[in-house]
């Protein structure tokens, strides 16, 4: 999944400490990211790599992450593409299992958290960075805001050798997907699998086993992936808002998964090829 980068190591805890020469550092115009212009890969700048051009850049980093050894910063400046040799590219890169992306997206994701959080929304004043944490506070009213992170569900509901498999209405997503959803106020994730499968297809389910996680840092979410079991009628009642598809497919019809980014893909997998012990 896209967070597997073994053997690279992510290192998520939050240092204050000044850039080196040989970090790292990710920059972002819009949903576009910096990268080298002559390599296939996504290459990110070091900060030797803009010492004549930008010399005062590292002085203005901010530390975002490690992986393995090295140190990645956040960098808001203009101009960088000027310099001969680097490019700004769409993020829609950021969208395949590879280490690369895993740290761009995730650059990325703090990078909106940054820009969507400058004023505090309680007394409107300017929100300060924190020296010890990853934190944004507010030196006038106290108030604190911590990177968003929504829980949702992702539910394989299947019946025997079936899966209900899904497709979303007005998405660009054309694939099968399986029920999802937001955590609502006072909801564990079990009640809110109970009533996503309710929701979205008019089922109930029984037997609900948890499966696997993953930060889905397109959406600032984090997906909990179970699996549970029909419980009753398996007639289908689609809400059309939000699914145009909801069929119960057998092993043998299930379009193999090609893909090895998403939760949803290898749950799909793993269903249809019966490695998985329900
Ligand atoms: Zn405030």
């Amino acid at each position: 999944m896209l967070q597997d980068i073994e053997p690279r190591v992510f290192r998520n805890a939050f240092q204050n400490r000044p850039a080196d020469p040989q970090d790292l550092f990710l920059a972002f115009q819009d949903d576009n990211v910096l990268i080298r212009q002559d390599k296939d890969k996504l290459w990110y700048p070091s900060f030797a790599d803009f010492s004549v051009s930008h010399p005062q850049l590292r002085q203005k980093a901010r530390f975002l992450f490690t992986i393995d050894e090295l140190n990645y910063y956040l960098v808001e400046e203009e101009g960088l593409e000027a310099v001969p040799g680097w490019v700004y590219v769409s993020n829609k890169r950021f969208r395949s299992k590879n280490w690369r992306s895993f740290i761009g997206i995730i650059g990325w994701q703090l990078h909106s958290w940054y820009n969507n959080h400058k004023f505090c929304s309680r007394c409107r004043e300017r929100l300060q960075h924190s020296e010890i944490e990853r934190l944004l506070y507010c030196a006038s009213c106290g108030m604190s805001v911590y990177p968003t992170i929504a829980p949702c569900v992702i539910v394989g509901v299947y019946d025997k050798d079936r899966l209900l498999m899904t497709k979303y209405a007005n998405r660009e997503y054309r694939k099968y997907a399986l029920i999802a959803g937001f955590n609502e106020i006072g909801e564990s994730l079990e009640q809110t699998v109970c009533r996503e499968v309710w929701e979205e297809v008019g089922l109930r389910v029984k037997n609900i086993r948890y499966y696997k996680s993953q930060p889905w840092p397109f959406s600032d979410t984090l997906l909990a992936g179970f699996f549970a079991e029909l419980d009753g009628a398996d007639t289908i009642r689609l809400d059309e808002d939000e699914l145009a598809v909801g069929v119960w497919l057998s092993r043998k019809d299930i379009p193999e998964w090609h893909e090895s980014i998403s939760l949803t893909g290898e749950m799909i997998e793993v269903f249809r090829r019966a490695t998985v012990e329900l």
